[in-house]
């Protein structure tokens, strides 16, 4: 039977272990989490966010700036949060308004106190199998993949989708794990093909059920990233979230599967979490 990887349950799971690692260890870890403007899904996010850190034990503060902040009034804030010894972890919420520079934002906070691993250093860390921090939605794809296939070593890994949030650095730790990886995108051609020779199929392109049920391998496992809203059938109802792949016919071919929503989605902040755990566990070492 197919088994559906249930990342509530498994986010739920790391929770616990973290906020008994925050007691255990005697941590006072502090995320700031840096929210510029009104976009209304990052006000969930953050939200969210908050709300699971309060729950394993760090201290969460959140800075909201207006959609008129400039480059920088935020470049300054930074500045202060790398300098806050109470602060393990900062996170700027994007996207950012168009008048700053997103990547000049990412390579201003932190390289320690980068949690959600998207500062170059990081980025190179990962790249050369050195410690850092790794981006949280593929930690949790790891995690969860593991979660059906603990002995990764030699299989072949289809990552579809290359940005560099997801689609790059889960190929690293797909690497890392022995996997041999193949990394596909809006250029490859028989994209199908490819897909059905994965024993893993990482899906990160943000088409909704794009990935079809023949186009995977029978007994594969099956991670899907995308988080897609799509229109009611009718009229009446209610729009409602699906995945990249096609789950219903996906899940009869699958040997794994995670659903959307209860997937990746709580992985990414409790990896976040995990994150700033590791963060605070360090600067006490020092
Ligand atoms: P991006 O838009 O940055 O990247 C999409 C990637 O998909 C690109 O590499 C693009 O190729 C590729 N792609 C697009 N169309 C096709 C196609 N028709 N065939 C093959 N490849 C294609 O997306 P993200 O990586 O940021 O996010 C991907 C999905 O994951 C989204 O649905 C997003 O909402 C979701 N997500 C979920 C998270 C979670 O917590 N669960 C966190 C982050 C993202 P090319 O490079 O050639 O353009």
């Amino acid at each position: 039977m197919t088994q559906i990887i249930d990342g509530v349950a498994v986010a739920k799971r790391l929770r616990q272990e973290l906020a008994a690692q925050v007691t255990a260890k005697k941590l006072a870890p502090g995320l700031a989490v840096v929210l510029v403007g009104e976009d209304p899904a990052s006000q969930v996010y953050v939200r969210n966010k908050s709300r699971a850190a309060e729950e394993v034990g760090i201290k969460s503060q959140t800075h909201r700036l207006s959609a008129e902040t400039t480059q920088e009034q935020l470049l300054e804030l930074i500045d202060q949060l790398n300098n806050d010894e109470n602060i393990h972890g900062i996170l700027v919420q994007l996207p950012l308004p168009q008048q700053i520079d997103t990547q000049t934002i990412i390579a201003a906070v932190d390289p320690d106190k980068d949690v959600d691993g998207f500062h170059p250093v990081n980025a190179g860390r990962l790249s050369l199998g050195l410690p850092g921090f790794v981006p949280c939605t593929p930690q949790g794809c790891m995690i969860l993949l593991r979660e059906a296939l603990p002995d990764l070593s030699g299989k072949r890994a289809l990552v579809l989708g290359r940005s560099n949030i997801v689609g790059k650095p889960v190929a690293q730790l797909l690497l890392q794990a022995n996997c041999t990886v193949t990394i596909a995108h809006s250029r490859t051609k028989d994209l199908p093909d490819e897909c059905r020779r994965a024993d893993i199929l990482i899906a990160a392109i943000g088409k909704p059920e794009f990935v079809r049920g023949d186009w995977i391998k029978e007994g594969a496992v099956v991670i899907d990233v995308g988080i897609n809203r799509i229109a009611a059938a009718s009229p009446e109802g209610k729009s409602k979230l699906v995945g990249d792949v096609e789950f219903a016919t996906a899940q009869a071919r699958a040997a794994a599967i995670t659903p959307v929503p209860g997937g990746v989605g709580p992985m990414t902040i409790a990896c976040l979490l995990k994150n700033t755990v590791e963060s605070a566990t360090r600067s006490a070492a020092k």
